[in-house]
């Protein structure tokens, strides 16, 4: 699937950077085209992708410090600019357009949602955003925050690919070493995604395209991705319960969203070298996916790739209405009312977001 990235804020540049070098370094050329916007100058300064610094009238490109409503603003007052900057970048052969942010700040928190919008109603293409929650030790303006943007952008965007910081970081880790772990992981699971839409019609027997992708996310909502891999044997009928394992490890141990695993649709994509790949172990793990997401709508397929091992990708879409979700809204209105916001006791519920779907 050809993608345009648009990061917004610190997080959603840091991660668009890491997504096309990814793609660069694979050689699978998905990403088509980059773009980093902040309103804080030293963030942009420290990406080798293209930046546009927005908001400098007003916060003379020191950042919004936290304050989403005035990142949202900010995003607001300067689309058209941002627009006219992504006019070249956004070619016909764009399949899809993808917001990047993480939801807890303020300048991607606050904007995101509101640039998804404005692309939305410009292009006849589907407009995801890649939101990133914060984890479970962040201050509570950060949780607060990310309650508003994670219901907006679910709202907003074609669908809200979810990954929570808490789910792919080491146990030891410092907060840098962290952010480049889960960095590094989104950039693998989120890229391979991408690239599995654009493997080569007949090499493999039945290859995932970008329809695909784009159906399985169609339900819109909050989505999540996860990922597997192990060594593969020379012979593909051995690689059966290989096929079957990795697929149980990437759904019940390694989603970007843990612990949510019933969901409206799903694609598995099972990647490795074509020859070691077994039709009957790509079948046998779809089925038990449909089994264990309760969803009759589990789309499969392979993605040709020259490795020993063999991985599975699968992509949740529809899992707002999962404990996990309501457990990080819990979080988020405690946070909003311990800042002394007074908040509406509906604002912070899963029963909401499914009013929006
Ligand atoms: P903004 O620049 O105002 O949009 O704010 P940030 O992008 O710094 O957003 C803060 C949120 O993003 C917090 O929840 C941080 O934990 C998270 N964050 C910041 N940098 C990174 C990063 O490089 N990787 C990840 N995964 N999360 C980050």
């Amino acid at each position: 699937m050809k993608v345009v990235l648009i990061g917004v804020g610190q997080a959603g540049g840091k991660v668009t950077q890491s997504l096309t070098q990814f793609d660069y370094d694979m050689g699978f050329d998905a990403v088509r085209g980059a773009l980093a916007v902040n309103t804080a100058k030293a963030d942009l300064q420290n990406l080798d992708i293209d930046t546009a610094l927005i908001g400098q009238d007003r916060v003379k490109g020191h950042g919004v410090g936290g304050d989403n409503e005035l990142g949202a603003q900010i995003m607001q007052e300067n689309t058209t600019e941002i627009l006219d900057e992504l006019d070249g970048r956004i070619t016909t052969e764009a399949e899809a357009l993808v917001v990047v942010a993480g939801l807890g700040g303020g300048t991607g928190s606050g904007g995101a949602p509101m640039l998804a919008r404005e692309l939305k109603r410009i292009y006849e293409k589907p407009v995801y955003v890649l939101g990133i929650l914060p984890g479970r030790d962040e201050g509570g303006l950060y949780q607060a925050n990310a309650g508003r943007s994670l219901k907006t952008a679910a709202r907003e965007a074609d669908s809200l690919l979810l990954v929570d910081n808490d789910a792919w970081r080491g146990s030891g880790d410092s907060v840098a070493d962290g952010f480049k772990r889960v960095n590094d992981a989104i950039s693998q699971r989120v890229g391979l995604l991408f690239a599995s839409g654009e493997a080569v019609e007949g090499v493999g027997e039945s290859v995932v395209d970008s329809s695909e992708i784009i159906n399985t996310l169609r339900g819109g909502g909050i989505a999540s991705i996860g990922y597997a891999s192990a060594e593969a044997s020379e012979d593909a009928g051995e690689n059966v319960n290989t096929i079957t394992s990795v697929t149980r490890k990437a759904l019940l141990t390694s989603m970007s969203l843990p612990n949510a695993v019933k969901a409206d649709s799903a694609l598995l994509v099972v990647a490795g070298d074509p020859e070691r790949l077994s039709r009957k172990g790509v079948e046998r793990a779809r089925r038990w996916v449909e089994d264990q997401t309760g969803s009759m709508e589990v789309r499969g397929g392979d993605f040709p790739l020259g490795s020993d091992k063999i991985a599975s990708l699968i992509v949740l879409s529809g899992v707002e209405r999962s404990e996990r979700i309501q457990e990080f809204m819990d979080r988020a209105r405690e946070a909003a009312e311990s800042q002394g916001a007074t908040t509406d006791p509906d604002e912070f519920t899963n029963d909401e977001l499914d009013g929006l779907f």
